[in-house]
C-alpha cells in the first residue's frame, strides 16, 4: 500500500529524485539518440522549416522523401517543444461542437470539419505504422467524465449530434455503472469514445525525427529565426547564427511562436499546460483504479486529464491550464490534490516529475493552414496537436510539392486576432476564470430525465 503522507511535507510529496522535467524524456530525451545535428548554416535551401516539432517533423520528413532539400531549424534542442511534453491523447478535439459549427456555418461545413479531424487522427495511425514507430500507439477508447448531471445530458447530446452528424460512435455510461471506468464517485456518468487511442509522445517524436534525419533533413537546433524577407519568389532568412536563403518557408512553431514571426505571434495565443507523474505504484492498482486503461478527462471547459503511462506502473494526471506559473514545481501539490479528488487511492502517492509546456490557442478556437505573404504556416493547435499536426504537417508538404490533394477546411480568408494584441496572453488566467464560472453555471441547471441515447 502507498504510504500514509502529511500533504505539507515535500519529501512526502516528491519521490527523492524528482525533477522537472517531461516524464516521456526518460525514454525520449531531446537532443541524444542521434536527434541533434549541428550543421553549418547552408547558404541556399529549397525548403526552410521554423519549428521542429510534430508539425515540422512530418513535413520535413515527406518532402525529403520527395526529393527536396530541407532544413528545420529550432531556437531550442530538437524536441524541447511541445511535442515532446503533451499527454499523448489522441482525439477529434475541437473546442467548437458539431452544432455551434452547424449554426454558424451549415450542416456540410460541420461536417466537414469533423470529418478532417477524423482524417488527421488516422492520420497518426497510418504514419506510426507505415514508419514502423515504436511508440505504444494504441486505440484504448477515451471515458469522458462528467462533472455534473447538466454536464452529463449535454455531454450525451453533443455526442448524438456528432454521431447523427458523421457517425462518430460513443457508448453511455450512467453514474451507477462507471466504477467499470474509473473509480471514482466524483462523476455523475459520462460517455466511452471507443476509437480514439493514444501515444508515448516522446518516441513518436523522436521516431519522426530519426526518420528526417534518414531522408536527409538537416537539423538546426538552437538557430532561432529573427526575420524572414517575404514574398513569392527566393526569402532571405536570419538567424542569430547568420543568414541564408530559401525558395520555400513553413512556420510550424505554434505555442513557442516567437516575436520575431510578428504576423504569426499576433494570431496565437500562448497558454501553459501542467502535467504530473506518480512514483511506480504497486502491482494490480491501475487495474482497479483505471480498468480498461483509457484515456481520461472530464466535460469542464478547463479539464482535467488522467491516463496510465504506456510503458511503466504510474499515472499522469494533468490539470490548472492556463494557471499563469512558468514552472510546474510550485503547482505539484495542487495537482495532486485534484488527482486525488478524483482518485482518493493516490491521495498520498509520491511524484516523480512535473513539467510544462506550451500550447496555442486562437481567437475562433480553430486550428489555421494557410500561406501568408508566400509563407506556409501551420499553427494553433488547441490543445490538440499530435493529429492536427502530423496532419497539417503532411499537407504543408503536398502544398509545397504542388499536389492537388492538399485542402483543407482550415484553410480560411481570416485567421483573427484582436487590437492591440501582439503576442503576450496577459487574459489567459481571467479566461479560465470565465471557463470555470460557464461551469458552474452549467452544473447548476437541472437537467432534463437522464438520457441513454445509444448510436
Ligand atoms: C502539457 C501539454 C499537454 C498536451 N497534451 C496533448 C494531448 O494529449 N494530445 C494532443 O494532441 N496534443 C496535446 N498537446 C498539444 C501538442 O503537444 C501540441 O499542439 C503540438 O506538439 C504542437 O505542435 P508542434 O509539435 O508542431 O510544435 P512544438 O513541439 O510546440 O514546436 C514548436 C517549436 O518552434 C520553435 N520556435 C518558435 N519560434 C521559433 C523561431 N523564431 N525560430 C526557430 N524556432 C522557433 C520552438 O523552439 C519549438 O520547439 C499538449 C501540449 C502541452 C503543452
Amino acid at each position: 500500500m502507498l504510504r500514509t503522507a502529511r500533504r505539507s511535507d515535500p519529501a512526502e510529496l516528491l519521490v527523492p529524485d524528482f525533477r522537472e522535467e517531461p516524464y516521456w524524456w526518460l525514454a525520449a530525451p531531446p537532443g541524444q539518440g542521434g536527434d541533434t545535428a549541428d550543421h553549418d548554416l547552408p547558404r541556399q535551401v529549397e525548403v526552410a522549416i521554423i519549428g521542429g516539432g510534430i508539425t515540422g517533423m512530418v513535413a520535413a520528413l515527406d518532402l525529403a522523401r520527395a526529393g527536396a532539400d530541407v532544413v528545420v531549424l529550432d531556437a531550442q534542442g530538437i524536441g524541447e517543444g511541445a511535442a515532446r511534453r503533451s499527454a499523448g491523447f489522441l482525439g477529434r478535439t475541437l473546442k467548437r461542437s458539431v452544432e455551434w459549427l452547424a449554426r454558424k456555418g451549415g450542416h456540410p461545413y460541420a461536417a466537414s470539419v469533423y470529418r478532417e479531424l477524423d482524417t488527421a487522427l488516422k492520420g497518426v495511425a497510418a504514419l506510426v505504422e507505415a514508419e514502423a514507430i515504436d511508440c505504444h500507439h494504441t486505440i484504448c477508447g477515451r471515458f469522458v467524465a462528467a462533472n455534473s448531471p447538466a454536464h452529463f445530458r449535454a455531454l450525451i447530446d453533443d455526442l448524438e449530434a456528432t454521431h447523427r452528424e458523421v457517425g462518430f460512435p460513443y457508448q453511455v455510461v450512467e453514474r451507477h455503472e462507471q466504477h467499470r471506468e474509473i473509480a471514482s464517485d466524483l462523476y455523475c456518468g459520462g460517455a466511452v469514445i471507443p476509437d480514439l487511442g493514444s501515444i508515448h509522445p516522446g518516441l513518436y517524436h523522436q521516431g519522426l525525427v530519426r526518420r528526417a534525419r534518414a531522408a536527409g533533413v538537416r537539423l538546426l537546433p538552437f538557430t532561432a529565426v529573427q526575420s524572414i524577407e517575404p514574398g513569392e519568389g527566393q526569402k532571405r532568412i536570419a538567424t542569430a547564427r547568420g543568414s541564408f536563403h530559401a525558395r520555400q518557408v513553413v512556420i510550424a512553431t505554434n505555442g513557442y511562436t516567437s516575436r520575431h514571426l510578428s504576423w504569426h505571434v499576433r494570431r496565437v495565443i500562448p497558454f501553459r499546460g501542467f502535467i504530473v507523474v506518480t512514483e511506480i505504484l504497486p502491482p494490480g492498482l491501475i487495474e482497479r483504479l483505471l480498468p480498461r486503461r483509457r484515456t481520461y478527462l472530464d466535460t469542464r471547459m478547463n479539464i482535467d486529464f488522467i491516463r496510465p503511462a504506456p510503458d511503466s506502473n504510474r499515472i499522469l494526471f494533468g490539470g490548472l491550464t492556463g494557471t499563469a506559473s512558468d514552472t510546474a514545481a510550485p503547482l505539484a501539490a495542487a495537482l495532486r490534490s485534484r488527482l486525488a479528488a478524483i482518485l482518493p487511492d493516490l491521495k498520498d502517492v509520491r511524484l516523480a516529475r512535473a513539467w510544462t509546456g506550451l500550447c496555442a490557442g486562437t481567437f475562433d478556437f480553430m486550428p489555421h493552414i494557410g500561406r501568408q505573404d508566400g509563407i506556409h504556416f501551420a499553427l494553433g493547435y488547441n490543445f490538440a496537436g499530435i493529429p492536427i499536426g502530423t496532419h497539417f504537417g503532411r499537407l504543408v508538404a503536398r502544398r509545397i510539392l504542388g499536389r492537388e490533394d492538399a485542402e483543407s477546411v482550415f484553410e480560411t480568408a481570416r485567421f483573427p486576432t484582436a487590437p492591440f494584441y501582439g503576442g503576450s496572453p496577459w487574459f489567459v488566467p481571467l479566461a479560465m476564470r470565465c471557463f470555470d464560472w460557464h461551469d458552474r453555471r452549467i452544473a447548476a441547471r437541472q437537467p432534463a430525465t437522464s438520457a441513454r441515447a445509444q448510436p
